[in-house]
């Protein structure tokens, strides 16, 4: 039978609840039994929703307390060292995510970093040099037989061993090939297990097969299905985010039973594989775009698989290109969605259904499908809306002169300096300042119509008042308003552009228990009037400081936005970056002279292969200069972006050509600069001096002395002082103490220079 199955679905539940139980097991208000009760009933949820939406071969092992990826580290007992004397199970694994301190006892946690080009975040595999493979799987068999118990039919899916190998790191040194047979040995049990739970299909994803590999690692794929292929159970191995592109050829004769591919994300691979994987095995075909919110074109699809089902016949798969992680869960919760947009929108349990139309309409012929048919017609229509000539005649008609600022940046820093009247190594933070409980009730009564609008502003003016006060009193040199009215760097702009629309429970989970809400870009975006120019200017009229206005970057907003798919996203990241310029006018109408434009997700667009790599760096860098070149030479340009691996972007971040780029580098001690010296790179850089993802206070000696390391490779006239990234996640009391050692830091090394 030809099947409808899903690579995974969001564990968080319709409306966080995931979220919420986990939070509330850390705090100590239920106890773990409850917890786990909990969690159960969320499987059993998600795999009801599934089975009615149609899925016949359902995903178990996707879900996770915290992170998918370090639920295979616990599968596997790859336990780091520090954590192995606590107790085994949940105190372990959260340890293990967020770190542990108890009677004294501070732990770090594990690395977390991006999974693939997604804008979920993983817990990063720590190898030891003689790692060892132990399987402690109880809780994943469990689940197994928890869904078997209620029917469906499992099919496992976890990690394959190539991509987890490839995601890990190892401490100290070693080439972590070296680990495979071990970590196969691990995997072969594992598949053994599944077998006797009567297991005929398990899922390993293998994302990094879709990688530009190194040769070793391509080897590394053929040694290991070499090796699982006498386990007694299929393996369907899964490849999504990219096609396979030079690793095609391996795939398709790879020793699998089945072959999953994303033609979302890489059409052309289609036909490629159809023609040269052997009939015998399955192809999965990922034909629903796991990365979307839009309505599939249901006829175009049925078009395209038709000749695929004949060559597979029943040995043909439909899924989405991934796991439906990265999309809500159901659109129906949405009741305050413009009707026009709403039908052309799909979540997770509508794309479900997208599947199954087309598996019946294979199977039966398209008039057994004729109402999802016309549902999909009625989608494809509400995507003709929006349509704004405006900007699309503005965008053409874009000279290359626009996109240069006027001056270059030498003769810029001398002017720019006339006005600031700026101490050497200026002090300043990232733009947010904690966003206290107070602004979270201030907010939720505004929501819910305790306070009106005007009562709202003036709470936030006063907040503003208050963040100000206590930057003047630490004697910061460039201030910032903090943000308080922003729920979201994000939201907060999509919310006011035209051809955004925000959701109610859109959330999908980015890491442990943070959720976002991205924000749909639905058309031609335009800004309908100032956004930010007002809470600039009422921040700025407090102080004789300057105050930076505060705007999010085009690349930014895209990349943590759902993208139109009828487009391609350069159209919209310009789109976005004309009406940032128009602010950043506004806010030197409004007496702002240094604006910051945060990018903190330039890098992470980047594509996964090298091919397409150039391109996207420079529309990214393009739409960054639309945005922020139309400043006076006066405006002191700054951005942000809160990683420290710049090597090989570096030349793309010089092209931005902001006059002030405050970037993460406390944990690696100031090397990176290293890449900015080796470029030469012209414009002043504002190396973070502490780290604001922890609680600990920095003394104004540690500052100093990574300053001075700053200096060996920056100029010191071309030098800022700021923390890592914004103080939102922190307490004031945190904030003052480490601001304040910050600016006592610039002061001394002022002295002694
Ligand atoms: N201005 C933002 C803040 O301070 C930047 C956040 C970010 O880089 N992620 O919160
Ligand atoms: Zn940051």
């Amino acid at each position: 039978m030809m099947s409808v199955h899903n690579l995974g679905f969001p564990r968080i539940g319709k409306q966080r609840e995931l979220k919420k139980h986990v939070e509330a097991f850390w705090r100590g208000d239920i106890n773990e039994q409850v917890l786990l009760a909990e969690g159960k009933n969320l499987r059993e949820q998600a795999w009801q929703q599934q089975a009615e939406a149609g899925v016949e071969l359902m995903p178990v092992g996707d879900f996770a307390w915290y992170d998918h990826v370090l639920n295979m580290s616990n599968w596997l007992g790859v336990i780091p060292q520090r954590f192995r004397h606590l107790p085994k199970g949940l105190t372990q694994y959260f340890a293990m995510a967020r770190g542990y301190q108890q009677q004294g006892e501070t732990l770090a946690a594990c690395k977390m970093t991006k999974w693939f080009d997604t804008n979920y975040h993983y817990i990063v595999p720590e190898f030891e040099k003689d790692q060892g493979f132990q399987l402690q799987v109880d809780d994943l068999l469990a689940q197994i037989k928890e869904a078997q118990q209620l029917g469906h039919q499992v099919k496992p899916v976890i990690v394959g061993p190539v991509s987890y190998l490839w995601l890990s790191e190892v401490t100290g040194h070693g080439d972590k090939l070296r680990l495979l047979p071990a970590l196969l040995e691990a995997y072969g049990q594992l598949l053994q297990h599944f077998a006797e739970l009567g297991i005929n299909w398990v899922q390993l994803d293998e994302p990094a097969l879709t990688l530009d590999l190194p040769v070793a690692w391509r080897q590394a794929y053929e040694q290991t299905y070499h090796h699982l292929q006498t386990a007694s159970v299929k393996i369907l191995l899964a490849t999504y985010f990219e096609g396979l592109g030079d690793n095609l050829t391996y795939a398709v004769n790879l020793p699998v039973a089945g072959l999953h591919i994303d033609v979302v994300r890489a059409p052309e691979q289609l036909i490629s594989v159809v023609d040269r994987l052997p009939r015998y095995k399955v192809l999965s075909v990922g034909i629903i775009n796991g990365r979307s919110v839009w309505r599939a074109d249901l006829r175009q699809l049925l078009q395209k698989l038709k000749p695929v089902y004949q060559a597979f016949g029943d040995n043909l798969w439909l899924a989405p290109s991934c796991s439906l992680l990265h999309v809500p869960v159901d659109l129906e919760l949405e009741t305050q969605l413009d009707t026009k947009v709403k039908p052309g929108l799909a979540f997770a349990i509508q794309k479900l259904h997208e599947l199954s139309a087309l598996a019946l309409g294979l199977r039966e012929g398209e008039a057994q499908i004729a109402d999802q048919l016309a549902i999909s017609d009625q989608g494809l229509q509400a995507r003709e809306l929006a349509v704004r000539p405006v900007v699309q005649k503005r965008l053409a008609a874009l000279t290359a002169q626009a996109e240069q600022r006027s001056q270059p940046y030498a003769e810029r820093a001398k002017v720019q300096r006339a006005v600031l009247q700026l101490p050497l190594l200026p002090t300043t933070t990232i733009g947010s300042f904690p966003q206290t409980s107070a602004i979270r009730q201030l907010r939720a009564k505004f929501r819910k119509g305790d306070i009106d609008l005007t009562q709202y502003h003036q709470s936030l003016q006063k907040e503003i008042q208050f963040v100000i006060q206590k930057q003047e009193a630490l004697d910061l040199d460039v201030l910032v308003h903090g943000e308080p009215e922003r729920t979201d760097m994000v939201e907060y702009f999509a919310e006011q552009l035209a051809g955004f629309v925000t959701t109610q429970y859109g959330w999908v989970q980015s890491y442990g228990s943070r959720c976002v809400r991205p924000p749909i870009v639905i058309g031609d975006v335009e800004r309908q009037q100032p956004m930010t120019a007002g809470w600039s200017a009422f921040a700025q009229s407090l102080s004789n400081k300057p105050v930076k206005g505060m705007l999010t970057g085009p690349v930014t907003i895209l990349q943590w936005s759902y993208p139109r798919d009828d487009v391609a996203p350069e159209v919209s990241a310009f789109q976005i970056a004309l009406a940032l310029r128009d602010e950043v006018a506004d806010l030197e109408k409004a007496g702002i002279h240094i604006v910051q434009i945060d990018e903190p997700a330039f890098r992470e667009g980047v594509p996964l292969q090298k091919a397409a790599q150039a391109h996207y760096l420079h529309w990214a860098t393009r739409a960054f200069r639309i945005a922020s070149a139309g400043a006076k030479p006066t405006t002191q340009t700054h951005t942000h972006m809160c990683y420290s691996d710049f090597n090989s972007i570096i030349e793309h971040i010089a092209a931005m050509d902001a006059d002030v780029i405050t970037i993460e580098s406390t944990r690696a001690k100031m090397q990176l600069l290293a890449a900015f010296e080796a470029f030469s790179y012209p414009n002043e850089i504002g190396p973070g001096v502490y780290d604001i993802h922890s609680p600990s206070v920095p003394t104004a000696d540690d500052i100093v002395k990574l300053l001075q390391a700053a200096m060996k490779y920056i100029p010191v006239e071309r030098l800022w002082v700021n923390p890592d990234c914004g103080l939102k996640t922190r307490n004031w009391e945190e904030c003052e103490l480490a601001l304040a050692a910050m600016v006592n830091a610039a002061k001394q090394l002022r002295q002694s220079i």
